[in-house]
């Protein structure tokens, strides 16, 4: 598999850059620079990791190349250490209701089924509640996985009140004693603000069955998409509180950078990363790896 753990996941190997410029100069930072950059790190993340290199060189703290690169794994690693905390199920709360966000494309519905699996393997009993009622396809979709994966599925149809179809799915979920709800909302982007009151709504009206719900709002984003993502997450973090993070295609991807500039400016867990479209290629976030994956 390519990306993250094929290693190439920055376009300029970072590893490499040590057989490239053995010698710890102003070229071996410029090197750097442009990984990172180029890796879609984002211009202020990257100016900080570098700049604290640069620091650490002229104060002469390195002795060599290598003692610069394992500086910058440091630095990395330090950046994506406290995003990294899993998602843990409150067993207190039945149903535990996560709310998926994000916009068109991303990835959400793939998403929901491969949690919606990880959750069932976990002996968890699951329903979902198919809220993104503006796309036919949506839905449909949702409830062929349900049918495959044995999860009730609770719909409305299409053009359905997306607020209505999660309540209902709250209702129906706690009835029937379910431990976990995934309600999927729409992602429409081209009616922003209509996109961000429906948001704001559906989470009220669960607040009002449940005082603590939704528990967790998950939004899924793009990982392909560079710094548009902070732009997507700064918009629905404004709209509905996003207390957690799912970064999808990070598999094949050389820009797999996004993730620090989401990490730097937001600090929001990061729950997951998609590897692919198999159940098994939703990945538990782990910065070791990640990283490791950029600097072998
Ligand atoms: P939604 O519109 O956000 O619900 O997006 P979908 O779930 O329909 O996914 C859009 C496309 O992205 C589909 O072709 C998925 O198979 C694909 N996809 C989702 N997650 C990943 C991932 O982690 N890696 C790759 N390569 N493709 C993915």
């Amino acid at each position: 598999m390519k990306g993250v753990l094929g290693g190439s996941l920055f376009a300029r190997s970072l590893g490499s850059l040590f057989s490239r410029h053995p010698k710890l100069d102003e070229d071996l930072l410029d090197e750097v620079e442009t990984a990172l950059i180029s890796a879609d790190m984002g211009v202020p993340a990257t100016t900080e990791v570098v700049e604290r290199l640069r620091k650490r060189m002229k104060a002469r703290e390195f002795a060599d190349a290598g003692a610069l690169l394992r500086a910058l794994r440091n630095d990395l690693l330090a950046m994506l250490r406290p995003v990294a905390k899993p998602l843990e199920i409150d067993p207190a709360a039945k149903p535990f209701v996560i709310l998926t966000v994000g916009v068109n494309g991303v990835g959400k519905t793939t998403t929901i089924g491969k949690l919606a699996r990880r959750f069932q393997n976990e002996g968890h009993t699951l329903m979902l509640a198919a809220g993104d009622t503006f796309r036919a396809a949506a839905v449909a979709q949702l409830q062929a996985w349900g049918q495959r994966n044995g999860v009730p599925v609770i719909a409305q149809g299409q053009d359905a009140d997306p607020a209505s179809v999660a309540y209902d799915g709250l209702q129906q979920a706690r009835a029937r004693g379910v431990d976990v709800l995934i309600a999927d909302t729409a992602g429409r982007l081209h009616t922003q603000q209509g996109l961000m009151a429906e948001l704001g709504k559906i989470r009220r009206v669960l607040g009002k069955l449940e005082e603590r719900a939704p528990h967790e709002v998950l939004m899924v984003i793009d990982g392909t998409t560079g710094q548009n993502a902070l732009n997507q997450l700064r918009q629905f973090h404004a709209a509905v509180r996003v207390t957690g993070l799912v970064v999808t295609k990070l598999d094949g991807t050389a820009k797999g950078g996004v993730v620090f500039a989401l990490a730097r400016e937001f600090g929001l867990p990061i729950r997951f990363i998609g590897l692919g479209e198999k159940p098994e290629d939703l990945r538990v976030f782990d910065p070791e790896g990640f990283v490791d994956a950029l600097l072998p």
